[in-house]
């Protein structure tokens, strides 16, 4: 250990500060698959625990599915465990391509480009297609890989109004004397489960030449009718220039990310894109579980029609029982609280009843608008559900906030 005392001691303030300021993330383990039950071991070395899982990606109840666990074992056994290679140098196998190609298809797009992840999908898209001549205008509340990914980017950046159309359009307007324009956003933005109106994002972009760029990680395989995500939802497939998306939410739930759009896109990226290039294949079995996951989805829509219904008895019930939610079309359905230290009792009191959920407050969402974000799955049942309910309502009870309106919260409670 090389360190001296001295910088260990400006280590442990900083971390001071975190946990003063009650920012502090701890993790919870998870003893068994990740699904709608789960058993849980928190805090670390307590009891483990039956609970009811309403905080996971496993929207579509795909990462312990057993075809995709066979598909798994199959790539595994047909192409071994991992490539020790990036793809341009020995790290590209067939089914790599095949993915590519299935994922083409699946969001109807010219190509598609794999990457470890999206959040390297989008570290490394815009800089290896936009310049200093270029301007990137995004939603103000995109996802962080986003905003990672313009600030490696050279091209000019701009921000507009969340979903506000008004505002973009003045910002196109205003940006009319760049070489390329492009519109950044969500398709599904992750804190408050809405969707980015991509039919009248696509018509700016028609209007004043621009690109459309979006990130469908919380849509992918199970917004739109047949679960092709806001694309489809708002009727302009085959109109998005640039989708990202990941394999880790919906799509199964491992790892890898991806862009698709048109094919120059796509190409520039399998020569630019930094972490496409310098960063290692993903491993065969995750390609060949995803192949199977598109198969499944492709061939019927009964996960992403369950999961809508989860859904939207969820929301339903939650609003009877007289929470504030905010409205939405998504399976994310944050129940707001505004109030932080609120959210974190609120979450904690719910564990207690056998409820895994997680209170979400300032800087992951902005001040004063604290919540707990559940998020439902296809792997949920009515029942279960309807016993989660009865746990809400209880906690909700317990805080005297049930029925009561933000101003009715915000009185109570502060901010
Ligand atoms: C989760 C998420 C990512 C990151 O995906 P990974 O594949 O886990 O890196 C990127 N963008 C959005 C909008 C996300 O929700």
């Amino acid at each position: 250990m090389a360190y001296s005392e001295q910088v260990r001691e400006a280590f442990r303030a900083e971390l001071e500060g975190i946990r003063e300021k009650g920012l502090y993330k701890e993790e919870r383990l998870i003893h068994s698959p990740q699904s709608a039950d789960i058993r849980v071991e928190y805090p670390e070395g307590a009891e483990v625990r039956e609970v009811i899982n309403l905080c996971s990606n496993n929207y579509l109840g795909l990462s312990s599915h057993p075809e995709v666990i066979r598909a798994a074992h199959e790539g595994l056994d047909a192409r071994g465990y991992g490539m020790s290679s990036v793809r341009f140098i020995c790290g590209t196998q067939d089914i790599h391509r095949k993915l590519e190609h299935a994922l083409s298809e699946f969001l109807d797009t010219e190509d598609t480009i794999l990457f470890p992840s999206c959040m390297d999908a989008n570290a490394g898209v815009f800089e290896a297609i936009l310049g200093p001549e270029d301007v990137m205008i995004s939603d103000r509340l995109v996802h962080a890989s986003i905003i990672d990914g313009i600030r490696l980017c050279k091209a000019m950046h701009d921000t507009y109004k969340h979903a506000n159309m008004k505002h973009l359009e003045q910002k196109l307007e205003e940006h009319q004397d760049k070489r390329l324009r492009m519109i950044i956003t969500d398709g599904v933005f992750s804190m408050d489960g809405d969707l980015a109106p991509l039919d009248e994002i696509v018509a700016l972009a028609q209007k004043y030449d621009a690109m459309v760029f979006v990130d469908d990680s919380h849509a992918s395989g199970f917004i739109g009718k047949t679960g092709r995500g806001t694309p489809e939802h708002f009727g302009v497939m085959g109109k998005i220039d640039i989708i990202t998306t990941t394999l880790g939410k919906g799509l199964g739930g491992a790892s890898g990310g991806c862009v698709a759009g048109r094919q120059e896109i796509v190409d520039l990226c399998r020569q630019r894109a930094r972490p496409y290039l310098f960063s290692n294949s993903v491993a065969p079995p995750i390609i060949s579980a995803s192949l199977k996951v598109l198969e499944i989805l492709s061939a019927t829509t009964e996960r992403r029609d369950r999961l809508e219904e989860n859904a939207r008895f969820w929301r339903q019930g939650l609003s009877e029982a007289g929470f504030v939610i905010k409205a939405g079309d998504s399976p994310i359905v944050p129940i707001m609280l505004f109030n932080a230290k609120l959210a974190q009792d609120f979450a904690r009191d719910l564990y207690e009843q056998g409820i895994y959920v997680t209170g979400f407050f300032f800087p992951v969402v902005p001040a004063g608008q604290a919540r707990i974000r559940t998020q439902l799955s296809a792997d949920h049942d009515i029942p279960m559900l309807e016993s989660a309910l009865v746990k809400f309502k209880a906690i909700g009870d317990k805080h005297g906030i049930l029925g009561l309106d933000k101003k009715a919260i915000i009185a109570k409670f502060g901010l």
